[in-house]
């Protein structure tokens, strides 16, 4: 596997929000969102095998009542590499709750059930509209959770009929609209969270605002946290 980064952190996004968590980010992405805030993960890496990885994990969760039982494998594009389900398999063996984050351009029917689905639906100003995988639908389950990164009025009304029109809030745990944050170096402006809360109320949707937690702890900047 091309492994950027293994480390410990607090998980900032979904459901999960808040626990601790070890991340596994792959290197390498298909896409080029226009927002995307993990662009360093696009080349590079290093080289590791799944038993690798999986040392690394356990090395950072500890042992005892302080374990750390959380892993999420993310990137990058995470499905891109074939060793990622047995990477997950192997995880989810040593009794470790798997998430994984990917851009929903691939199938996620690769993986074990068990592993928990983070789906994205790439909205219109990601520059990567129309890449989802509609297969993908029937692949996710009451586990999983579908996310929207949304960074213009255009996102959100997309969102909103996305979700109607395809019944997600039937088909997984939670559906996600998460304003794009704004890059640090100025890149892009992100969109208000609260201008996003007040679209989501006056809709009456039934979706989670998801906000990511650890740009607020630590320097939005910040690699590896
Ligand atoms: S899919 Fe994820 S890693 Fe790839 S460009 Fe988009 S935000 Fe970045």
């Amino acid at each position: 596997m091309v492994i950027t980064e293994i480390f410990k952190s607090i998980q900032g996004e979904e459901t999960r929000a808040g626990l601790p968590c070890i991340f596994v980010r792959l290197t390498g992405c298909n896409l080029r969102c226009t927002w995307c805030d993990t662009a360093y993960a696009f080349h590079g890496g290093t080289k590791q095998s799944v038993d690798e990885v999986a040392a690394r994990v356990r090395a950072l969760s500890g042992n005892g009542a302080s374990r750390i039982t959380l892993v999420e494998i993310t990137g990058g594009e995470p499905l891109l590499q074939p060793e990622t389900p047995a990477l997950a398999e192997k995880l989810l063996a040593e009794g470790y709750t798997v998430m994984i984050e990917t851009s929903g351009e691939r199938f996620v029917g690769v993986l074990p059930r068990e592993v928990i689905k983070i789906v994205d639906v790439k909205c219109p100003d990601s520059g990567e509209a129309d890449m989802f995988d509609m297969a993908n639908l029937e692949a996710l389950g009451p586990q999983d959770e579908i996310k929207f990164v949304i960074a213009t009025r255009r996102d959100y009304d997309f969102a909103r009929d996305f979700t109607a029109q395809h019944e997600l809030t039937k088909r997984v745990r939670e559906v996600l609209f998460s304003p794009s944050f704004p890059d640090p170096a100025g890149a892009w402006p992100g969109l208000d969270a609260r201008e996003l809360a007040e679209w989501i109320l006056a809709d009456g949707l039934p979706v989670r605002l998801g906000l990511q937690l650890h740009k607020f702890i630590w320097d939005p900047a910040m690699k590896g946290v």
